[in-house]
């Protein structure tokens, strides 16, 4: 199963190497950015530790507990997740209560928690008082996303193993291997605006705002697209942008990725020719179409439109404004919102 993992070596190093040699801690922290795929290296080990007829980090697939593992009931693979924004109080009493017994198939038993960064302190505390005693046989496998500090409290009794962020060509590989419809070019767009996170990438491909990106792109980078036509069509892009619900953020960061590659290209001396990657050829029609000081107006505007969604501004009005200023060819508006 780590061997169909893509990236994260080091990890998984230290992760083969417990479980050959079965020395197991009780409690380990994985903890990076979101959607890199800590829960994937998680459930390896957990796939792992819980077949028995395992060869070296590779389970079977065949034994009762790969089976029951792998139709989602194996009885000593608790799995637990935030329901709402964190993990609750009362989950946490129920956990204890379930490990009272031991595990069922007489070998280890794997709990899986996620986001144990959004732990409150009540809940934080009585996992703290399990992990501080922890039954025997039982392995505690904690997720944490950096984008909260988790309980230092939990932090001391956790050994830590930290994830980075995937290189833009592994993440595009996980990202084609789930999503096998997208192309190469596409695909490593993605993992360049998610900086390596194939699973933050994989929840935009799923979602309008990428077919919007291309739209806005396009307009961005077409020279005849001026005067009444222009208005036109920036008035049905800011109203499909509107309409975009949590997705209308992650579309405000593809466009800065792409306004700062059109700023940046050229730079480095290369020429549009050399660059075969999609999206820098893209930045490159950008380029040739507006100056830089035009490019850097549509920059700030962009970033405007951030703050002012931030604000809790009027959507339809931050983006009619937003677009008219990407697409103006003149000084930027007076900013209206
Ligand atoms: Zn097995």
């Amino acid at each position: 199963m780590f061997s169909a993992i893509v990236g994260h070596e080091r990890p998984l190093r230290l992760l083969t190497r417990i479980l050959k040699g079965d020395r197991l801690g009780h409690a380990y922290l994985f903890s990076g950015p979101d959607g890199i795929g800590k829960a994937t290296v998680a459930l390896a080990l957990a796939a792992g530790l819980l077949c028995t007829d395992r060869k070296g980090t590779t389970p079977c697939g065949r034994c009762p507990g790969c089976l029951q593992f792998a139709s989602g009931n194996h009885p000593d693979f608790l799995h637990i997740a935030p329901e709402g924004a964190s993990i609750k109080i009362d989950r946490i009493r129920s956990l204890k209560r379930q490990l009272a017994f031991s595990p069922f198939c007489g070998g280890v038993r794997v709990i899986l928690l996620e986001e144990v960064q959004s732990l409150r302190r009540e809940a934080g505390n009585s996992l703290l008082k399990i992990l501080e005693e922890p039954p025997p046989d039982n392995l505690f496998l904690c997720i944490a996303s950096d984008s909260a500090p988790v309980l230092p409290t939990i932090l001391s009794r956790c050994q830590m193993i930290p994830f980075a962020p995937l290189a833009h060509d592994q993440a595009t590989d996980v990202i084609l291997g789930q999503s096998p419809d997208l192309d190469r070019d596409q695909a490593l767009q993605l993992a360049r605006i998610t900086e390596g996170a194939p699973g933050r990438a994989l929840a935009i491909e799923a979602g309008d705002a990428l077919a919007l990106f291309g739209r806005l792109a396009s307009a961005l980078a077409d020279p005849r697209l001026r005067g009444p036509a222009a208005v036109e069509e920036a008035l049905a892009l800011a109203a499909d942008m509107a309409a975009l619900k949590e997705e209308l953020t992650v579309l405000l960061g593809l466009l800065k990725t792409l306004l700062k590659d059109a700023l940046l290209v050229g730079l480095d001396r290369r020429t549009a020719d050399a660059d075969t990657d999609l999206a820098i050829k893209e930045a490159w029609r950008i380029r040739e179409r507006w100056n830089l000081s035009r490019l850097s107006d549509k920059m700030n505007a962009v970033e405007y439109a951030e703050k002012a969604l931030a604000g809790n501004c009027n959507r339809g009005l931050v983006c009619d404004v937003l677009i008219l200023q990407l697409m103006s060819e003149t000084e930027p508006l007076e900013s209206v919102v």
